[in-house]
């Protein structure tokens, strides 16, 4: 299919047709030139590669490989790589669009990306993934880099998988590179705070949440779904500031106790038993049951589409932040905004990953590392201005934040457009 076929055919409730319609939403409201809207509604780049791939059995499989760059008009490059046997290109076009408005509602000087190849890390051995991966990097090497694109951990892909990205580029430029991928071990020059910092950000986000809306922190109470990284690292934060955690779930189910949850003992249960269910003092629930709990936060930090329209009037929670990304459908969000819920969009309160990926790039390319607390630090300070962007954008247009959101980022890449013009 070409990609105007894909553009003009895609679903509007599929990946592709969703981020398009937001993209439209924004620039009806703020008068986007046609020219801008039409550079923006399209990736700049798509490269498509075959990945021939010795196996252990000795028999040779090809795999295919997408990598988008929407845009690169505020820096280079960035976004995620996922391994998964049912990736679509139009998915990976749709997620490097999102990750363009992600990177711009906090103003840090990247465009988006997306990657993956479509396979079964489940079913491959160690030996054929990295082999599948430098074979992968060698066939991008011309689009990638650390002026260009900058990949990431995404689905199945891990500190490993950058690693050895990044030694491949190397390989072929004759020297370290280590800017040229993120997500790295810390041996490599990964980042401190990285694995925190998706969960930090959600928890600064809810803090200034709360403050605008006059709710003491003290005495609040809060409901995680997914205690994975991002929810048990937003859960353990935000239990140390303040609030009361009442539930938490993963995968197999939930577990509930209105008078409080300590974050810290249910990760030590989670790790040893591999789940939240049967926390001590605590009466089981389901997902859906602990979605429709009565708290002040609700944070949904599991998958896609978790709140839906045939739950949406069922949320009792006052304000939602959306740690996990895509966790609310439109339709959901008409009838949240409806019942006054206020909600915090994925592309402001989980963008803190991709603050301290930048940082991490930052520091790879100074060969000069940070302290914790110089990340800390720095990443409250970029989620508290974006958020103070999104929510002036909010009150003064009297649009949900989720628009306004897209509002602030779709307005920060058209400047950069218009400044630099439409080249020749
Ligand atoms: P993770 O795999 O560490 O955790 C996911 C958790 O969700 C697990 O505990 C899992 O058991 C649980 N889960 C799975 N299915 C569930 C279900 N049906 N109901 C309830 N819980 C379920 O993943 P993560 O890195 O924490 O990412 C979670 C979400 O946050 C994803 O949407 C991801 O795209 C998004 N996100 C992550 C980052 C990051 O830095 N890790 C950054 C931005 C966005």
């Amino acid at each position: 299919m070409s990609m105007d076929e894909m553009l003009s055919n895609c679903d509007d409730h599929g990946p592709l047709g969703a981020v398009l319609r937001q993209l439209d939403d924004a620039a009806a409201l703020i008068d986007l030139e046609d020219a801008v809207h039409q550079k923006l509604r399209r990736p700049k780049r798509v490269v498509t590669v075959s990945i021939p791939t010795r196996m252990d059995d000795g028999s040779f499989k090809v795999f295919t490989g997408y990598r988008a760059q929407h845009n690169m008009d505020c820096g280079p490059c960035k976004g995620g790589l996922r391994y998964h046997p049912d990736l679509t290109l139009e998915e990976v076009i749709a997620l490097s669009m999102r990750m363009t408005w992600k990177c711009a509602v906090v103003d840090i000087p990247y465009g988006g990306a997306r990657g993956g190849v479509v396979c079964n890390p489940k079913e491959m051995s160690l030996g054929e993934l990295e082999r599948m991966t430098r074979r992968y990097t060698t066939e991008l090497v011309e689009v990638i880099g650390p002026e260009k694109d900058i990949q990431a951990p995404d689905v199945y892909t891990d500190a490993r998988v950058m690693a050895w990205i990044m030694d491949t580029y190397s390989m072929q430029m004759g020297y370290s590179v280590p800017a040229v991928v993120t997500g790295k071990p810390i041996s490599l020059g990964g980042s401190r705070g990285r694995e925190a910092a998706t969960g930090r950000g959600v928890v600064v986000t809810i803090r200034e949440a709360m403050r605008r809306r006059n709710m003491p922190l003290e005495g609040a109470s809060f409901v995680v779904q997914g205690y994975g990284t991002v929810g048990s690292w937003a859960a353990r934060l935000l239990d140390a500031s303040g609030p009361t955690m009442m539930a938490a779930s993963d995968s197999q189910g939930g577990c509930y106790n209105p008078d409080g949850i300590s974050a810290e003992e249910l990760l030590a249960h989670k790790r040893e038993t591999g789940t939240v269910v049967g926390f001590p003092g605590s009466e089981r629930i389901t997902n859906q049951e602990l979605l429709e709990l009565e708290c002040d936060v609700l944070i949904p930090a599991a998958l896609e589409d978790a709140i839906r329209a045939d739950n949406a009037d069922r949320i009792n929670a006052k304000i939602v932040a959306e740690g996990a990304n895509g966790p609310t459908t439109p339709e959901a969000q008409d009838i949240l905004d409806e019942r006054g819920i206020f909600v915090i969009p994925d592309i402001l309160a989980n963008a803190g990953g991709v603050v301290v990926s930048y940082f991490e790039w930052v520091q790879g390319l100074q060969a000069y590392f940070w302290t914790e607390d110089e990340v800390n630090e720095q990443l409250d300070g970029i989620m508290v201005r974006a958020f103070d962007r999104v929510h002036a954008v909010h009150e003064q247009r009297g649009i949900d934040m989720r628009l306004a959101a897209m509002v602030v980022a779709v307005d920060r890449v058209a400047q950069a457009v218009r400044v630099r013009g439409i080249y020749p």
